[in-house]
């Protein structure tokens, strides 16, 4: 099993690419963002509790997300690859989806990073604040994110540097450019 994780700051292009990854290997894409925001349109119990967290631009627990995580792998068992997009975002998940693998024979097989710089990022998050009217995105928020970014998420590069695992492609140009640099470095 393939399990490849999507791995940049917000607003790096992970969403757009791993859709495009999970169609041409036939992986499934698994984005911890798109099913919470399931979770909140549709007022779940867990929706409720992770709302206004997440409007603030601030991380979920971990425990949440590794509750999250563990269904997903429950769910798709029979799969032959994963994108995971969006998690691990913490030391402690990253630690923990070790362990989920573990206990399914596998192993996260490697880390693709997109690399955009802070000026594109904020740019790029706020003009998808205007399109499709995210709530996570407005221009504090968009800070907020980064921040977070920075200061919880930017330490699993070192983390998957030492299990050398971690492989950068630089994420500004076209959809179609960076896609196909991300293909040729994905070895299957
Ligand atoms: P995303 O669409 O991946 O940018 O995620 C949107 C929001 O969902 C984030 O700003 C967090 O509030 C929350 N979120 C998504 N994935 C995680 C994660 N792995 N850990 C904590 N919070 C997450």
């Amino acid at each position: 099993m393939f399990n490849l994780i999507l791995f940049g700051p917000p607003g790096a292009g992970k969403g757009t690419q791993a859709i495009k990854i999970a169609e041409k290997f036939g992986w499934k894409h698994v984005s911890t963002g798109d099913i919470l925001r399931a979770e909140v349109s549709q007022g779940t119990p867990l929706g409720l509790k992770v709302k206004s967290v997440m409007e603030a631009g601030h991380l979920v627990s971990d425990e949440l997300l590794i509750e999250i995580m563990e269904s997903v792998f429950v769910k798709n068992n029979a799969v032959n690859g994963f994108v995971l997009d969006g998690f691990p975002r913490t030391l402690k998940q990253a630690q923990e989806l070790d362990g989920m693998l573990h206990k399914l024979g596998h192993a996260v097989t490697m880390v693709l990073a997109l690399e955009v710089n802070e000026e594109e990022l904020v740019k790029r998050l706020l003009k998808r604040a205007q399109e499709q009217g995210r709530l996570d995105d407005t221009e504090d928020v968009v800070k907020n994110r980064l921040v977070q970014y920075h200061h919880h998420t930017k330490p699993l590069i070192d983390y998957y540097k030492e299990k050398k695992l971690y492989q950068e492609v630089y994420g500004v140009g076209s959809i179609e450019d960076i896609f196909s640099q991300l293909c040729s470095v994905i070895k299957t």
